[in-house]
């Protein structure tokens, strides 16, 4: 149905998706935020490298996702269809290290924001910042803007409110308590792609900021290859990343400092050494693995060779935590997926729809996070047009 008001609170890549499809096909669109400027943490994500999303095929790409409606939403609204769409905004890009894509160089992710933000405005969308909303039901929505309670009524409303982490970019997260006053089911928000905290004995402030090159970090159900960066706490980096899940599942996480060689040639070249130190400097461990090793190791273990690469093969991580909330780059929980449907409308409500990171879904970083967020925003957009 077109032509219709939509409320849309939040400014995140998840929301102004939405709003742009529903705004190219005639609907009347609002965006709120309570911060005094739209999204602020997608600003943030610019920080590092803006990697807006991945250009591995769509199969493999959609297996990143631990639940099927974002395999579904990805397919529907692909890294293709949102690339072109940066495209047409003026945002062209490139395909950097493994596949990530981001905006051509030179390009700030303040201009792909403002490009995107001036896209909208011309097509007719509003903007109200410094609205915080605090209440809804099936039609209105009741936001406090500078300390007077302001009631919108729309045809449909998409909350697009973001996780919890970064709170300073506005993703508090303190929205949970107005869904759960609702009866909408809710987890509690825990750290995802965030960095391992490592037992003390494993900390080293003299190999602090020095790397693990090429290891490999496995455990029940995942494993990623890749640089792992030892800090003051523990260890930072794609593979640590991935191993967020089977951590939160209570599996336990090994490191393989040689994944490209065989148990059996790290024997064989450890027995062929004239001594272990001879050895692991042959086979280029990193001084962080040396340190593990004989840190954790008794004085006869570290001189057996067939123990040794055993142990640099499978190296069990003492790991105590995962970093604060605050300072990870995504997070789980918040709406649990069964309280929506595919088109990500809130099952309990006719007009109410939810997506990108509020929801209760898991992906990893290297740009399947923000596609993830356009991506649910597109099929929410999708069930609001086709209702
Ligand atoms: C340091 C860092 C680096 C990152 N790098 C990448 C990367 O390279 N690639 C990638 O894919 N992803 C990356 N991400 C993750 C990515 O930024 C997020 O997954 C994405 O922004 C989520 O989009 P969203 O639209 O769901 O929510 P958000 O972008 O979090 O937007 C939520 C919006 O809702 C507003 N809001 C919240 N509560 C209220 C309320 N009560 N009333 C009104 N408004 C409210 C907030 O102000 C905010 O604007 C990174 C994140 C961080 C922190």
């Amino acid at each position: 149905m077109k032509n219709r008001i939509v409320g849309i609170i939040g400014t995140g890549p998840a929301a102004l998706m939405a709003g742009t499809i529903l705004i190219e096909n005639g609907c009347d669109v609002h965006f709120f935020d309570h911060k005094k400027a739209a999204g602020r943490k997608f600003l943030v994500a610019g920080h590092g490298g803006f990697n807006l999303t991945n250009s591995e095929e769509l199969a493999t790409f959609c297996e990143k996702y631990d639940h099927d409606f974002l395999k579904k939403a990805v397919r529907y609204y692909s890294p293709t269809d949102f690339t072109v769409f940066l495209a047409k905004i003026g945002i062209e890009t490139y395909e950097g290290t493994s596949g990530k894509i981001f905006p051509l160089k030179g390009i700030k992710p303040i201009e792909v924001l403002k490009r995107w933000l001036e896209y909208l405005s011309k097509k007719g969308a509003s903007f109200h910042y410094e609205h915080s909303f605090v209440e809804f039901d099936d039609t209105n929505v009741r936001f406090l803007h500078r300390k007077t309670q302001i009631n919108r009524t729309f045809d449909a409303v998409i909350f697009s409110l973001g996780g919890a982490s970064w709170k300073q970019t506005g993703s508090t997260g303190s929205w949970i308590e107005y869904f759960e006053k609702k009866g909408v089911h809710c987890l509690p928000f825990q750290a995802s792609n965030s960095g391992l905290e490592l037992d003390t004995m494993l900390l080293n402030s003299e190999l602090e900021g020095q790397q693990i090159k090429n290891c490999l970090l496995f455990s029940k159900e995942y494993s990623k290859m890749g640089d792992v960066l030892l800090t003051r706490y523990g260890i930072e980096g794609a593979p640590a990343y991935a191993m967020n899940r089977d951590f939160r599942n209570g599996n336990v996480i090994y490191i393989d400092f040689k994944p490209t060689l065989a148990v059996e040639e790290i024997e064989y070249k450890l027995k062929a050494s004239k001594s272990v130190a001879d050895g692991l400097k042959k086979l280029k461990l990193s001084k962080i693995a040396i340190d593990w090793l004989k840190k954790t190791c008794s004085k006869d273990e570290y001189v057996n060779a067939s123990f040794l690469a055993n142990r640099i093969k499978r190296f069990e991580l003492q790991i105590n935590g995962l970093r604060p909330i605050d300072e990870v780059i995504s997070t789980v929980g918040g709406i649990a997926m069964d309280e929506i449907d595919s088109m990500f409308k809130l099952k309990n409500f006719r007009n109410l729809y939810a997506i990108g990171e509020m929801l209760d879904w898991d992906a990893p970083t290297g740009g399947y996070l923000i596609q993830g967020a356009v991506s649910t925003g597109a099929v929410a957009a999708k069930g609001i047009l086709t209702t």
